[in-house]
């Protein structure tokens, strides 16, 4: 007798119309009571919890949703509240947690709280390798948990209600302690595991009291290089946690489990879920240590990525698992939050490419499907998947010889620069004759509500190529004007056309297409749509050379082209899964080259490739780092490579922790790189200094993430600070990142106090 099951980790919570955003929003705007979140809240999981029931899930899973963040979710629930929001009783659980998330604003509530350590909101750090961003906990040896949070025991009676059966989720206690930060320099997380786990065991308890029959424990920091403290913590942990008596299903996801598979699979709980996509080659071995009665779930359909699984490879898989175990879960690899929530409404996609993928919803077919097709039934939704997938792997839209006849020919040296740095830095400065310290910007000006309402008129027709495109040449000549008039020596055209850096690029480059409803959380009521990459790239005509050459036909001064790199190109888009991500990088690389070319050859001598995604590339697993970086960053370098000796080849990269990559950044060979380093006070490049970072680098003197205006003497102070870490005479003047979020009369200020504080620098060397 075989049994099989499908359950998922998590689902999207934003809603298909962002529900969940619109809800948000309009409370935070004071336009909307508690009630009618809490409403909006309640409506969207009951409709998640129907399309679960309605794929044939026995249990849907509770404790996916949160408002803001799973993770800030948790710090309510284990009532660890940093004491420095210093909250009074009086305090709603919802008031205390928008304020961690959002800080607390005296102009947005009636008090001021004021409290003693400032109230700015939690630290947001990227979720693992996905760009879902959590609320950063904040441990001290002080800090004391109890179960303070009711909101999932609700939501599962809620669940309850509605007639369904419930697996709750939580993070589990270690990968939680790993999530936060240490308040406190030298203070040890893991020493609060103690503390926590007790906490943990209650509500596991009262879960069981409660009727629910499994719970979720996600522990993805299994599939991490651990400390073998953090290891050495498992055991003792989960055995104290199976006094409980609830059954748990420990699930890991993101990474191969690697020298923790023993480790996972000897834990005393009732079920392991893997990441059957990212570890397929470890099913094996985790079906032979995990002893029976334990529960193995398989993550087989992709939780990362929108395309639709290879239903036969899948079976392939799969059936051998089932025939030694007996019982077998299926699950997506991770929670489905990673991917948009339904294809239904996409109208607007090409119906090929559609046919080729699968969102949240469709993935829960394609598990009702497998889990249909294991037990012996006839489906046609295999004949129908198979033949979906048969069509994308022999699509000529797929697949251009001509690119790959590129790729098979480049040349060795496609990725060096004619001369080394300090042969081009010479011949770049005969030919630009810039100041000791020149300024510049990183790229974007303020987009203005008008420059949005241009484009998008121009999106649903209403306004007419020509018009848009005077409109747009308009801002141009206006952002060149003021920088001129500030002073700035490079200057740049402004990305007005530009909604967004990936998506502009994406748009007029071959193999990708674009959703309309593929909405996926970033963070908060924050969400993007990336783009999808599922062909070979190419670019079938120049894409940014008209708007940069009629900027550079303004001025007498160097206009800086503007590129997105190859990386960032890469990250911030749903690839394809038919290749390695190597290669679609080299594609990207080529596309992107041949723009450097024509840029160039329209006499542009000044070309940024912004990458600010390479470092959040790097794989979960140190030992994959040096493969990831070496194709990276000759991505990088192919773009670069078209660029003459005289032609100033510049970088920019956002706040990132940069010391450990430092060899592969100046690998890039970049002549300049612009970085975010004015949150650390400079700190951050005492890395590049003690490096002997070759290059030159332009540190931004100040945060673009606020309207403040720095004033001349900060500044100066700043630059003062990176003069002494890197010679003068490699130094750039320039703001942290681009200043397109910003207004113009704040943006003016600071750039004309950054332009004088260059000018004392200059002065006074
Ligand atoms: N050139 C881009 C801009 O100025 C860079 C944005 C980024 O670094 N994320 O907006
Ligand atoms: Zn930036």
């Amino acid at each position: 007798m075989k049994t099989l099951h499908t359950h998922i980790l998590g689902f999207p919570r934003i809603g298909a119309r962002r529900e969940l955003k619109t809800a948000l929003e309009a409370f935070w705007r004071g336009a909307t009571s508690e009630a009618e979140l809490e409403a909006a809240g309640t409506a969207l999981r009951a409709r998640h919890w129907a399309m679960q029931a309605g794929a044939g899930l026995e249990l849907v899973t509770v404790g996916d949703f949160a408002f803001y963040d799973q993770v800030a979710s948790h710090i309510q629930l284990f009532g660890c509240e940093p004491a420095r929001f210093g909250f009074d009783s009086a305090s709603s659980p919802l008031t205390r947690y928008f304020a961690m998330a959002r800080g607390e604003r005296s102009d947005c509530c009636a008090k001021d709280y004021a409290a003693p350590h400032g109230s700015h909101a939690l630290d947001m750090t990227k979720w693992f390798d996905t760009n879902y961003h959590y609320l950063v906990p904040e441990f001290g040896a002080d800090t004391a948990f109890t179960l303070a949070g009711e909101r999932l025991l609700a939501e599962v009676a809620e669940a309850q209600a509605l007639g369904h059966r419930v697996k709750a989720t939580l993070i589990g206690p270690l990968t939680f302690l790993w999530l936060g930060s240490a308040r406190e320099s030298g203070f040890d997380r893991l020493s609060l595991l103690e503390k926590l786990l007790p906490v943990y065991t209650a509500l596991l308890m009262r879960l069981k009291a409660q009727g629910v029959e499994w719970v979720q424990v996600d522990e993805p920091i299994l599939g991490l290089d651990l400390p073998q403290e953090w290891r050495n913590a498992f055991e003792i942990a989960y055995w104290l946690l199976a006094q409980s008596g609830a059954r748990i299903m420990l699930a890991t996801y993101f990474s191969p489990l690697e020298e923790n598979l023993g480790l996972a699979c000897r834990l005393p709980v009732a079920g392991l879920h893997v990441d059957g996509v990212r570890a397929a080659h470890e099913l094996t071995s985790v079906c032979d240590w995990l002893a029976l009665p334990k529960v193995l779930s398989v993550g087989i359909v992709d939780g990362r990525n929108i395309w639709r699984t290879d239903l036969d490879t899948a079976i392939g898989l799969l059936a051998p698992l089932l025939d030694k175990r007996g019982e077998l879960w299926l699950a997506p690899s991770c929670s489905l939050l990673h991917v948009p929530l339904s294809l239904a409404d996409e109208s607007a996609l090409d119906p090929e490419v559609r046919s080729w993928m699968a969102f949240a919803t469709e993935k829960l077919d394609e598990l009702a499907t497998l889990k249909a097709a294991l037990g012996g039934a006839i489906v046609p939704q295999l004949a129908e998947a198979r033949a979906a997938i048969a069509s994308r792997a022999r699509s000529t839209r797929v697949h251009s010889d001509a690119v790959a006849a590129r790729v098979q020919a480049l040349p060795a040296g496609a990725d060096r620069r004619g001369a080394p740095f300090a042969t081009r830095q010479a011949v770049q400065r005969a030919r630009f004759q810039l100041p000791p310290y020149p300024t510049t910007t990183i790229g974007s000006f303020p987009q203005t509500a008008a420059i949005r309402a241009a484009r998008a008129a121009f999106r649903r027709g209403a306004l007419p190529l020509a018009q848009y495109q005077s409109a747009m040449r308009a801002e141009i000549a206006h952002a060149v004007a003021r920088q001129e008039a500030l002073g700035l020596d490079v200057l740049v055209h402004g990305e007005a056309e530009r909604n967004d850096m990936v998506e502009y690029f994406g748009e007029q480059l071959d193999g990708f297409v674009f959703t309309q409803h593929g909405w996926v959380q970033s963070y908060g009521s924050r969400c993007v749509k990336p783009p999808v990459l599922y062909g070979d790239v190419a670019r079938a005509r120049p894409m940014t050379v008209d708007w940069t050459v009629h900027a550079q036909g303004l001025s007498a001064r160097p206009v800086k082209g503007m590129l997105t790199g190859p990386v960032t190109i890469l990250q911030w888009s749903f690839v394809r899964d038919d290749q390695p991500r190597a290669l679609t990088a080299l594609q990207i690389a080529l596309a992107m080259r041949d723009e450097v070319a024509d840029l160039q050859a329209a006499g542009i001598g000044i070309i940024q490739i912004d990458e600010p995604a390479l470092r959040e590339g790097l794989p979960l697993r140190r030992a994959r780092w040096d493969d990831y970086l070496a194709w990276a960053t000759r991505a990088f370098r192919i773009t670069a490579g078209a660029a003459q000796d005289a032609t100033q080849i510049h970088t920019h990269m956002c706040y990132a922790e940069f010391n450990d990559i430092l060899p592969q950044i100046a690998a890039l060979d970049a002549d300049v790189i612009t970085i975010e380093t004015s949150r650390s006070d400079m700190a951050l490049l005492d890395g590049f200094g003690q490096y002997r970072y070759p290059n030159a680098i332009g540190p931004g003197v100040y945060d673009i993430h606020s309207p403040a205006v720095p004033g001349t003497d900060a500044i100066e102070r700043l630059l003062r600070k990176a003069a002494q870490v890197i010679p003068a005479a490699n130094l750039w003047v320039n703001p942290d990142c681009g200043l397109k979020t910003r207004g113009w009369a704040e943006t003016e200020a600071a750039l004309a106090n950054m332009v004088a504080a260059a000018r004392r620098m200059r002065a006074h060397d």
